[in-house]
């Protein structure tokens, strides 16, 4: 069989493997991505929608991959009343994920990262002191050594379960159609929140001003249908979808959701990062810029501990700290928020859509809403319903903080 050996070699060639594979190499030590696909980007599982601060992360410019700049939301309420939030700032962007994907692979490359695609790894294993990936490549088996592995494969992943890293705390159940879309405006996406969507929300997000993504998550836990059911249930009954999407689409994708990660990320020789590591959004579903922001630490942990010869997990705990202290509270409370969220019936989310539209409030969500770091306007939220004679929002929202 044949053997090669890096310092440093990435599993999956997503935005999480891209940015540790670019920052592993960046501090010059050997290193190897490799995707299982023959493509990388594709098949999609997004919408598209990033933050701004998303492409600061990734240090990129929005190029011709953005179909539209975002600058607010509609937030619809299951008795059909709005909200609308946001302003003039664009604050996030629908773009296309294939060639997102494709410029930070390019950066990679750029930075000294070797690429493998069609490559798929097979197990892993130990052999003097170093891990031993077994791979798959144009079929044939082949064994890599590596002083350290990093797991950035994604929700159904394996390296984390293959070093005995276990699984992230719940997954969500997700599908999205593109198709024609008679949208409002292109400038903002719409949220539906209601009990026909349980544990999470629908969206319809533009791509042209007569096509979007529609698309919800579901809470398997909570429900019998498939997200797929609830999705055509959603077109079929929600009177703007009924009055606004067309029969039929163009792009059909299902995926999954990994909300709230491993206790530990790191095992001897081992990161886990990005949807691997459950470090997604759990009020949004978002894992771009979380992944992308731990995956940029976990590819300079990895090179620091190589060169510094101590591959141990105590060396490589590091990173665990890191990435914790960076996103590790923003996560807490998004799951908090999220586990309330999923208890709210029809009528909690009317009187939230109240409380959200009285011009003070608004004020504070379009001061203070960052959809990458949502604990900052929690925060005022909870003292405003306090101050205020919303108390049933008072105590929804602080039962969300406190948990
Ligand atoms: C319906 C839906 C909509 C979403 N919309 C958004 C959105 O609008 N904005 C946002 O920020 N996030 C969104 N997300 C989440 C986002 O897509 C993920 O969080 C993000 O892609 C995670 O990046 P990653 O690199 O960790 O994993 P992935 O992008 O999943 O990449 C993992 C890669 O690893 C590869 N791989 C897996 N196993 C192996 C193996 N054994 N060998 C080799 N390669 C392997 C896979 O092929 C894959 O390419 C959405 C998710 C869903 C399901």
């Amino acid at each position: 069989m044949t053997e090669v050996s890096y310092d440093v070699v990435v599993v999956g060639g997503g935005p999480a493997g891209t940015m540790s594979a670019r920052y592993a190499a960046m501090r010059g030590v050997s290193t190897l991505l490799i995707e299982e696909h023959r493509a990388v980007g594709s098949p999609v599982q997004c919408t598209g929608l990033v933050s701004s601060k998303t492409l600061a992360v990734c240090g990129i410019e929005p190029g011709s991959w953005v179909y539209q700049e975002v600058t607010g939301a509609h937030i619809f309420a299951p008795d059909g009343s709005s909200v609308s939030i946001g302003g003039e700032k664009v604050r996030a962007y629908v773009v296309d994920r294939k060639i997102f994907d494709r410029n930070l692979l390019g950066l990679a490359a750029a930075a000294g990262s070797e690429v493998m695609i069609g490559t798929k790894a097979v197990g892993l294993g130990d052999a003097d002191g170093k891990k031993v990936l077994e791979i798959i490549s144009g079929g044939r088996k082949m064994c890599i050594k590596a002083g350290v592995v990093i797991g950035a494969d994604g929700v159904q992943g394996s390296i984390a379960r293959w070093s005995g890293l276990g699984q992230v705390q719940k997954v969500l159940s997700g599908v999205q159609i593109e198709t024609a879309y008679d949208v409002e405006e292109t400038d903002h996406v719409e949220v539906f929140v209601g009990s026909e969507i349980p544990g999470f929300f629908a969206w319809a997000v533009p791509v042209s001003d007569n096509t979007a993504r529609i698309g919800l998550c579901v809470d398997t836990a909570r429900t019998q249908l498939s997200a797929y059911e609830h999705l055509m249930q959603f077109l079929h009954t929600n009177p703007r979808m009924k009055e606004r999407s067309a029969r039929g689409c163009s792009d059909l994708l299902l995926g999954c959701i990994p909300l709230g990660p491993q206790s530990c990320t790191v095992a001897d020789g081992v990161l886990v990062t990005g949807d691997a590591a459950g470090q997604v959004k759990p009020t949004s579903g978002g894992g771009v810029y979380m992944g992308a922001l731990c995956a940029k630490i976990a590819g300079e942990v990895a090179a620091k501990a190589v060169l510094s010869g101590d591959t141990s997990k105590g060396a490589l705990m590091e990173y665990d700290r890191r990435w914790r202290e960076a996103v590790g509270r923003e996560l807490a409370v998004g799951m908090r928020i999220h586990k309330v969220f999923g208890r709210l019936g029809d009528e909690d989310f009317n009187e939230l859509m109240r409380f959200f539209g009285e011009p003070e409030v608004l004020e504070l969500i379009n001061t203070y809403g960052d959809i990458d770091h949502p604990s900052v306007l929690l925060g005022k939220l909870v003292t405003k319903a306090k101050a205020g004679r919303m108390l049933g929002v008072a105590k929804v929202a602080l039962r969300a903080m406190m948990g």
